[in-house]
């Protein structure tokens, strides 16, 4: 098999974790696969990198900043492939650049272009380990650019890709994804397979394993994509195609999000083109609008509720107000106090009764419904944070996640 490997900067915290990524690393290679290793700046590295660069300027020009951040992930590529080396196997370490990864110019923020992978296959080949350092790439004008904080999982995804590896693995402190957050629910289990679309939805609970971008990408580009942990030998979990997961639950986990905020506004006039009105608004200042609900109009008004990250709050309370001022809207009010729960499965697009089930799981437990939304394998509700742990125990028992 080719299998790309990933180890975050935990995972290469310090030398003798670096030399344990090697033993690693050698094991797979010795049990006869391929081996792409893409490895993240050693933990702190490159917030210590930015606080130097601030230490003489409060706004550093962008291509500096990436020729200055792109150097901690070579660092750790050039450390492990001595290290390889060192224990009689062939490695070589590249850069963004040798590994053929061309991004696009938003320094600091750029996007993977296009990978050309002859010189990696070539290393292959010739029976070498080939390590890659994370995170960076290069413009077209020979740039060194990077890919935004957290960005050594895309180029492990994007060169998976570019390689069609048998499997992308990536290394991590955690052991995988779980049904739940086990720091609220103790009985959550880690998921030996999930779908994408899955993976995507239950966000809040992987976004410390996984950004969404990989999955999206790792999606697009059709890579098995395996999170686990880089301290022991535990199995981890397998994100991938839904065809691939032969007996799909009808649940696969509850998320909670507990930065949602809502807006109710009401009194809002009932004509034609207002909610495209304050939506578009919405969108132009880049609020982020998550559930909505509308009213049965009375006397020529009605009432529009809506859900926004709490982040985007202060832009959403400025453009409520505009309408406000104009007459548009009666009255608005805020609520930060609450939370989004939600039960994702892919299995809830062929099965009736997962709705009324997690609804009823509310009404035992005396908790009040603000709003719903639903997706081919979503439930969504928002409910009153006090509530959120009660609300995802008790999703989690009603759909017995834990057996
Ligand atoms: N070292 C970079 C960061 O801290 C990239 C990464 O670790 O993925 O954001
Ligand atoms: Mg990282």
């Amino acid at each position: 098999m080719l299998i790309v490997q990933k180890f975050g900067g935990t995972s290469v915290g310090d030398l003798q974790r670096i030399q344990n990524v090697a033993n690693r690393v050698s094991e797979s290679k010795k049990a006869g696969h391929d081996i792409v290793v893409v490895v993240s700046a050693m933990s702190g590295e490159t917030n210590k990198l930015i606080g130097y660069a601030e230490h003489f300027a409060k706004n550093p020009a962008q291509p500096e900043m990436d020729m200055l951040l792109s150097a901690g992930e070579r660092v750790t590529a050039s450390l492990l492939s001595i290290a390889l080396q060192e224990m009689g196997h062939e490695a070589t370490a590249m850069t963004g650049r040798k590994a053929g990864i061309v991004t696009d110019h938003h320094h600091t923020k750029a996007r993977i272009e296009n990978i050309d992978p002859t010189t990696m296959n070539e290393a292959l080949q010739d029976g070498k380990i080939v390590v890659v350092a994370g995170f960076q790439g290069v413009n077209e004008e020979g740039d060194v650019t990077t890919l935004g904080r957290g960005g050594s999982d895309l180029s492990a995804v994007a060169i998976a890709g570019a390689l069609k590896a048998d499997l992308c693995e990536i290394y991590t402190d955690v052991s995988g994804i779980y049904t739940t957050d086990p720091r609220i629910e103790p009985k959550a289990r880690k998921l030996d397979k999930i779908s994408y679309d899955e993976m995507l939805e239950l966000a809040s609970l992987g976004a410390k394993v996984l950004q969404n971008r990989s999955v999206e990408m790792a999606k697009k580009l059709n890579v098995n994509l395996v999170t686990r942990t880089s301290f022991s030998n535990e199995e981890g979990t397998l994100i991938t195609k839904e065809e691939n997961i032969m007996e799909a639950p009808l649940v696969s986990g509850i998320a909670l999000d507990r930065n949602q905020a809502r807006i109710s506004l009401m009194g809002v006039k009932d004509r034609p083109g207002i909610a495209s009105d304050i939506f578009t608004k919405l969108a132009q200042a880049e609020v982020n609008v998550d559930m909505i609900i509308q009213n049965k109009a009375h006397d020529g008004a009605t009432n529009i509720d809506f859900t926004v990250p709490v982040s985007d709050l202060f832009d959403a309370k400025k453009v409520v107000d505009e309408f406000v001022s104009i007459g548009e809207i009666k009255a608005d009010s805020y609520n930060e106090d609450i939370c989004k729960v939600s039960v994702v499965g892919v299995g809830m697009r062929s099965h009736t009764g997962v709705a009324a089930k997690a609804f009823s799981t509310m009404a035992v437990n005396n908790i009040n419904i603000n709003m719903i939304a639903t997706s081919e394998i979503k439930i969504s509700m928002v409910i009153d944070e006090k509530y959120a742990e009660i609300a995802v125990r008790g999703l989690h028992d009603a759909y017995e996640l834990d057996k």
